[in-house]
């Protein structure tokens, strides 16, 4: 694993600034990686590790920047549940941990640096210095990894009987003995026009 700092400048340029959302993204990723045992998650250790996030801020991309786990490399799997939480699953292992931002580690933040103005600011230094164990819980947990959800997944690809789009990894959907996308089927996000 690299230093801290080291991965600061990296999260800063993938993200386009540093703020303390990636100083906890990261610490929380180095937290995971430690209780997992993984040494180069983005390196050797890479095929290993599935990590599941749970909000879509700056935090995130912090947490790729030490996992490697990307969205793109179907390694990086995203549930909105708009709470600072990631769990990492070591699949070698068949381990999987969660790691949750303790509610109180602002609180705690404000109590050991009062006298830093800037609200971002006071938020860094606590988040770099506090212990792991006072920033997050930790809950050992079994994830349910479908074999669609691998990585590495070869599924055949459909077509979907209404909208003519193919469908990749199994998210087709049947109805009435018709191959629908999810979208077909109820689930779509916007309205055609
Ligand atoms: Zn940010
Ligand atoms: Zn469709």
């Amino acid at each position: 694993m690299k230093s801290l700092s080291e991965y600061e400048q990296l999260a800063a340029s993938a993200h386009g600034h540093l703020c303390a959302g990636q100083i906890l993204g990261l610490r929380m990723a180095l937290y995971g990686m430690e209780l997992l045992g993984l040494e180069d998650p983005a390196g050797k250790d890479r095929k290993r590790l599935i990590t599941y996030v749970e909000i879509d801020r700056c935090a995130t991309d912090a947490i790729s920047v030490v996992t490697g786990c990307r969205l793109g490399k179907r390694a990086l799997k995203f549930r909105d549940f708009g709470k600072m939480a990631a769990t990492f699953c070591d699949l070698r292992d068949a381990r999987a941990v969660r790691v949750a931002a303790r509610e109180s580690s602002k609180d705690r933040a404000r109590e050991l640096f009062p006298d830093i103005a800037d609200k971002n600011q006071q938020q860094m230094r606590p988040y770099r210095d506090m212990p792991a164990s006072e920033l997050f819980d930790v809950q050992w947990v079994r994830v349910a990894i479908g074999p669609a959800d691998f990585p590495g997944y070869k599924g055949a690809r459909r077509v979907c009987a209404e909208c003519g789009e193919g469908i990749n990894f199994d998210r087709d959907v049947e109805r009435e003995g018709r191959t629908l996308c999810r979208g077909c089927a109820g689930e779509r996000y916007y309205a055609p026009l």
